[in-house]
């Protein structure tokens, strides 16, 4: 069987993309291959005094295009090799919507649930500072990804600027209102999911009124598109998170159901609907599928079960390469996630833009420039898409890893 690790179907996609490119080895290997990376060993002092260690981790997979830019994933299984995978799919996902980024990633093995308030700001501190040569606005941009939020983004801003003597809000971004965020960013991801399965129904004459939907995962990203989903007209018969789910054929009520995960913390016991586990959610006689959570969860048996003609990744790697050919034989067109969910990497560009001029944009002018944007994107993907017969992760792939290609070309190799 298949490796459906992240790194694999990373990997894996590259070299797919390298065939169609008829690339040599040497570029191959360019391409595959980490910049820059860094293991810190973070020690934290726990609330009741003992002290332990986690491990944390950096990688800029590709700075050729311009500073790394990417999340920063607190979770217990985090590993090198996932952070390595996220890593290389953010080089591809900010190429695909030509932002001037490479690819970064960044993450600490913890799960964030079991540490109080006070224990994650001093980890996210620490870890900041012992990655602190490889940051900062000009080289690296942190952002919320699983685990985290904009609290922490605040904190990794904070450490860096007490460290150099000034403030300095572009060294990450998703950060509060107050401390120089982006209006429109929170929930950018989930706004750039929406166009983008409005975009790919549109190619098949639908429109987001006349379909059903389920989600997997109601976090930063998850919530808010189900809620925006619902605002279409689009019934969302399901939701789940990492504790379970919940379904209601005729449609939940999304407002509901964040309130309920407000009040309780899980969408699990919502009234409103029947308990649903989180494969039979994958597996659900929808129209639209929208993965939202994390790697891996549509393999070769989950994907056999899709029934739904659209995937719409909101989470980065939901399918193993096992799992993308059997959607493809099942005829399920998939979005992929370097196009999918790239509305949250477009508005943290806004982000640092806005930081870097000490200038501020309106609301309105955010939505409508991601809208513009990923709507760009995704006509520049499908039309290659259909143009070469292949699909569209082919399409997203072959022309994010072809123009971070050309950069390498022209910049030259040194020395
Ligand atoms: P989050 O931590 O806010 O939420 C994650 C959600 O997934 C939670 O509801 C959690 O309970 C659920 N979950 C965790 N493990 C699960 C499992 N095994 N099965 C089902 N549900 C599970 O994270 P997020 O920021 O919403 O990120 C979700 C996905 O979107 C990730 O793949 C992330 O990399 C991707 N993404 C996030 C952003 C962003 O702006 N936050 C941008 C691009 C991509």
């Amino acid at each position: 069987m298949a490796d459906p690790s992240p790194l694999a179907t990373a990997r894996a996609q590259l070299a797919t993309a390298i065939e169609i490119l008829g690339y040599d080895d040497g570029m191959h290997a360019m391409l595959a291959t980490p910049r820059r990376e860094m293991h810190v060993a973070v020690p934290l002092r726990r609330d009741d005094g003992h002290v332990e260690i986690r491990h944390g981790y950096r990688v800029q997979h590709n700075i050729s295009r311009g500073p790394g830019k990417g999340g920063l994933r607190y979770a217990a299984n985090v590993d090198l090799d996932e952070v390595r995978a996220l890593a290389m799919w953010m080089t591809w996902k900010c190429a695909v919507v030509e932002l001037p980024y490479g690819g970064a990633k960044g993450g600490v093995a913890l799960d964030p649930s079991r540490y109080s308030p006070g224990e994650l700001e001093r980890i996210t501190r620490r870890y900041t500072s012992e990655i602190m040569p490889m940051i900062g606005p000009e080289r690296d941009i942190m952002a919320p990804d699983v685990g985290t939020n904009e609290q922490t983004m605040a904190w990794v801003m904070d450490t860096y600027s007490v460290n150099r003597g000034y403030t300095i809000p572009a060294v990450t971004t998703g950060k509060p209102l107050s401390v120089g965020g982006s209006l429109g960013r929170a929930t950018a991801t989930s706004r750039g999911v929406v166009h983008m399965a409005a975009a790919t129904l549109a190619d098949a004459g639908v429109d987001l009124r006349e379909v059903s939907a389920a989600v997997q995962g109601f976090g930063k990203v998850g919530s808010h598109l189900a809620r925006f989903l619902a605002e279409a007209g689009t019934r969302v018969v399901a939701v789940s998170d990492e504790h379970g789910g919940v379904m209601a054929p005729d449609g939940l009520d999304v407002p509901a159901v964040l309130a309920h995960v407000q009040h309780t913390g899980t969408v699990v016991g919502f009234p409103g609907g029947e308990p649903i586990d989180n494969t039979a959610l994958l597996g659900l006689d929808v129209d639209l599928l929208v993965p939202a959570a994390v790697e891996g969860v549509l393999d070769e048996e989950t994907a056999a079960n899709v029934k739904a003609r659209w995937v719409v990744e909101a989470a980065n790697g939901p399918t193993t390469t096992a799992g993308d050919r059997v959607l493809a034989e099942r005829g399920v067109v998939v979005v992929p996630d370097i196009l999918a969910n790239a509305g949250g990497v477009v508005v943290s560009y806004f982000e640092w833009v806005q930081a870097n001029e000490a200038y501020w944009w309106t609301e309105p002018e955010i939505e409508e420039r991601l809208a513009q944007r990923m709507h760009r994107s995704y006509a520049t993907v499908a039309q290659y898409a259909r143009a070469e017969g292949v699909s569209l992760r082919d399409a997203a792939l072959v022309i994010g890893v072809r123009r971070v290609a050309e950069a390498h070309r022209t910049r030259g190799l040194y020395p």
